[in-house]
């Protein structure tokens, strides 16, 4: 095998069960990251202290995503797969970035915004500081390479200026500017075909659900809303189930259904069984690796564990150089 050139760096909150949506959108550009890169793949618990109003169930959140992420092809051995607050060094290099932050920066960020929009009652001082604690995790780990969505190039432009004045302030050169692997990525709709799936909105079609949960699911998503009448010809562009039919469907059932549709030669229920169907039949590695690996109780937390150990052993390298950088009391040899 080649050896492998960058570091990528990627992160996502403890939010339990994956769903079809964080798979099209996350975890399969990560798997296939594995190949080139040198990967770290971290799980935000800190990040997601900053809109929870209970920790009640990180745990389970933790554990159920890790197998998830596991049972989908992210693989322990090849990348390093943990969680933020088991290495302790992101919260201080957290503290040492936010000195070199002008807040107007963080204020202007567009996702900032967005979130006291969505919280006025909880605009903490985490919220702010998010993208300084983002900038942390990346620059600790020295990631070259961070995949994203273009919601995030602000995030990373930010990250790369406070690497800028880090370096100009302490004249170094240590902390290294993140590059952007912008993703396509897609925009997975819920299965009430006009929002993002997301599992708040109840409307997400979980990885780890059974075959009869997950047809059920298929069932009521929603069509094209034109088609009222079943002879009514149907528009596969603005259906969602057609949608997913272009994902998991084989192309030549892709093809019959987008022409069956538009004469109204089938029907939705028959379209929405056959993307049961195939979906399910799409599932079945991943079902089956995760029943492997829940049979193991431990599983998780030996990935985990191990996972912090290795990104402890980069991120006390990157925080003595910073310590060293900065000159404080007795960190110089
Ligand atoms: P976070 O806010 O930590 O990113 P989310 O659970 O919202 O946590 O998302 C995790 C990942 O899954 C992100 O990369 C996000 O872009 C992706 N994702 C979530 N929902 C969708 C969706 N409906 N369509 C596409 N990608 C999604």
């Amino acid at each position: 095998m080649a050896e492998k050139q960058g570091r990528v760096f990627s992160g996502a909150r403890p939010t339990g069960r994956q769903h079809l949506g964080n798979y099209l959108g996350a975890i399969k550009n990560y798997v296939a990251l594995q190949d080139d890169y040198r990967c770290v793949y971290c799980i935000v618990d800190v990040h997601a202290l900053t809109t929870i109003e209970t920790t009640k169930d990180l745990e389970l959140n933790t554990q159920e995503m890790t197998l998830d992420w596991m049972a989908a092809g992210m693989d322990p051995e090849q990348s390093i797969i943990f969680v933020q607050s088991h290495v302790q060094e992101v919260m201080e290099l957290h503290t040492i970035l936010s000195m070199v932050t002008p807040l107007g920066k963080l204020t202007a960020l567009p996702t900032f915004k967005e979130k006291v929009r969505d919280n006025p009652d909880n605009v903490n001082y985490g919220l702010v500081g998010y993208p300084v604690l983002m900038s942390a995790d990346i620059l600790l780990y020295k990631a070259d390479t961070v995949p994203v969505g273009t919601d995030q190039i602000p995030h990373l432009e930010f990250a790369r200026e406070v690497v800028r004045s880090f370096n100009h302030r302490y004249q170094t050169n240590i902390l290294v500017e993140p590059h952007a692997k912008v993703t396509e990525i897609p925009k997975v709709l819920g299965i009430d075909g006009e929002r993002k799936m997301s599992k708040s909105l109840n409307n997400h079609i979980e990885l780890a659900a059974t075959p009869e949960e997950t047809e059920k699911r298929v069932m009521e998503m929603v069509t094209d809303p034109q088609r009222i009448r079943r002879s009514d010809p149907g528009d596969p562009d603005v259906c969602n189930v057609f949608s997913l039919h272009k994902v998991f469907s084989p192309p030549e059932e892709i093809d019959q259904i987008n022409q069956d549709c538009r004469k109204a030669e089938i029907g939705c229920v028959d379209c929405k069984r056959k993307l049961a169907k195939n979906l399910n039949k799409h599932l079945v590695p991943f079902r089956s690796k995760r029943a492997d690996l829940e049979k193991d109780p431990d599983i998780v937390k030996e990935v985990l564990l191990d996972g912090a150990k290795r990104a402890r052993v980069i991120a006390s390298k990157t925080m003595k150089e910073v310590r060293e950088a900065i000159g404080f009391y007795g960190t110089k040899v």
